[in-house]
């Protein structure tokens, strides 16, 4: 690994997730000199990835992509994109932290790298997409999405021909195949772990095909598929192309589930499901849309209104948990399930789409990294959830968003700026900046 530069910085966020990038802001504001390291290619999480947010229905990447800028354009905000924190520990010298990060080689010089896609656009090789849900192909070297941040390239050594079309064209000579990964420390004297969750892999999920039926898929690609620069700028069926006319989310696939070793509620799947299916009721507005579920739990501000309107629209809730998926004639997916309205028992029915409401798990596990204790429930533990809800069980680091629990953008936002305050006030009791008057 090449040198080994040491920075200073107030805080270190971990994490370039909505949560991140709101902690940031707020102590970014407050004068304080904030590093975020995110492991992604691009800062923005989760959000900037959905279509549209509940229970406004308002634009995902609208709202997402200011406040990525603003924290790319901050003067006391230093991104590093592309990183991972090896271990974040006591510093030597002082009060705080030293964390020692892994910036990844990009294969491309991040100095000279303009983003003009040349070298995407010149490329031979096809990949498939994974930012689009795997449902359309990439380059070896490319931008992760439109509006990453930031704009530069990567090249992805696992397909890459070393057919050298890149450098040829690359107008600044910013190629650099010979790239190694790069070693950094940075000090910081306080640390907030925003690192947000991932979902359910399908895979585990034996009763619903471990991810092998066709058009079984999970909500995060139905956000792609919904999202107005998404794969096929319209909802298709990946198997065949077909524009679906019957489309069934499965709710609770993973979360309140011991068999999966997930006994909690993921909080955020009953309301993400009643926004996609209102999306697509205007997409496709002749398709019937069911929701199978245990209960509806719509928790938040608005939230019992949007599902009411949700069955105002003619989407239709069956009370019933989906024992079994297989495979169809013709590419449609068989759904068996205990009815608990009506006359109950098992009951068959046939879907051309079907949608996992898959739970969501810790993204992270920061116990060999920086010995913050996980909960039972895996995600970040919180000392004082009730009274000081990002106190973690390591003075000087905090949590916010999803890496301590499931939970929507709202309360994901507000926690960022409860955890930036908690910092604040904790840096200025460390090192006081003004002293009272006498
Ligand atoms: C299908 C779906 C639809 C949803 N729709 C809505 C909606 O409409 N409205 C709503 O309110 N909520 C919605 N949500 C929930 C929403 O996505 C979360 O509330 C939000 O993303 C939480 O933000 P976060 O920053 O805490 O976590 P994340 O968005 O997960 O961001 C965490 C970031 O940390 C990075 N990271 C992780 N580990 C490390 C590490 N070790 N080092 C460096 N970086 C790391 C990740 O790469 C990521 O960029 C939806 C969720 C799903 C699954």
């Amino acid at each position: 690994m090449a040198t080994n530069q040491t920075l200073d910085y107030d805080a270190l966020v971990v994490g370039g997730g909505i949560a991140g990038l709101q902690a940031a802001l707020d102590l970014a504001d407050q004068d304080y000199r904030v590093a975020i390291v995110e492991r992604d290619a691009s800062i923005g999480g989760k959000m900037i990835r959905l279509s549209k947010v509940f229970p406004t229905l308002d634009c995902a990447s609208c709202i997402t992509t200011p406040k990525m800028a603003a924290a790319a354009h901050h003067p006391n905000i230093t991104l590093y994109t592309y990183a991972e924190g090896r271990a974040i520990g006591a510093a030597a010298e002082a009060d705080g932290f030293r964390a020692d990060l892994t910036l990844k080689a990009r294969f491309v010089d991040q100095n000279r790298c303009i983003g003009c896609r040349q070298c995407e656009y010149h490329c031979p090789v096809l990949v498939p997409d994974m930012e689009q849900g795997g449902f359309s192909a990439r380059k070896a070297i490319y931008i992760p999405f439109s509006n990453a941040i930031p704009q530069i390239a990567l090249l992805d050594s696992e397909h890459c021909m070393l057919c050298g079309q890149c450098e040829k064209v690359c107008p600044t000579g910013a190629i650099a195949y010979q790239q190694q990964p790069q070693a950094l420390v940075l000090n910081a004297r306080a640390v907030i772990l925003t690192t947000g969750f991932e979902v359910m892999p399908l895979a585990d999920k034996q009763q619903y095909g471990n991810g092998r039926i066709p058009n079984v898929i999970t909500a995060l690609q139905m956000e792609r598929l919904l999202a107005p620069h998404g794969p096929y700028n319209r909802v298709l069926r990946p198997s065949d192309g077909m524009e679906p006319g019957s489309i069934a989310y499965i709710q609770c696939a993973g979360s309140r589930d011991q068999s999966m070793g997930q006994a909690y509620c993921s909080r955020v799947c009953c309301m993400y499901a009643i926004k996609q299916a209102m999306l697509l009721s205007g997409a496709l507005p002749l398709a019937d849309i069911t929701v199978y579920y245990m209960d509806i739990r719509a928790f938040g501000k608005g939230y019992e209104q949007f599902y009411q309107n949700s069955r105002a629209m003619g989407i239709q809730f069956i009370k019933g948990k989906v024992a079994t998926l297989g495979a169809g004639p013709d590419g449609a997916v068989a759904v068996r399930y205990e009815a608990q309205e009506a006359e109950g028992g098992s009951v068959s029915a046939s879907h051309d789409l079907v949608v996992l409401s898959l739970g969501l798990t810790p993204g992270w596990n920061p116990e060999p990294v920086c010995g913050v204790s996980r909960a039972s429930d895996g995600f970040i533990k919180t000392v004082r959830p009730k009274t000081a809800a990002t106190l973690t069980d390591h003075e000087g680091v905090f949590v916010a968003g999803a890496a301590a629990g499931p939970k929507d953008i709202v309360d994901t936002i507000a926690e960022a700026g409860a955890a930036a305050m908690e910092a604040a006030v904790y840096l200025a009791r460390k090192q006081p900046r003004r002293q009272a008057a006498a």
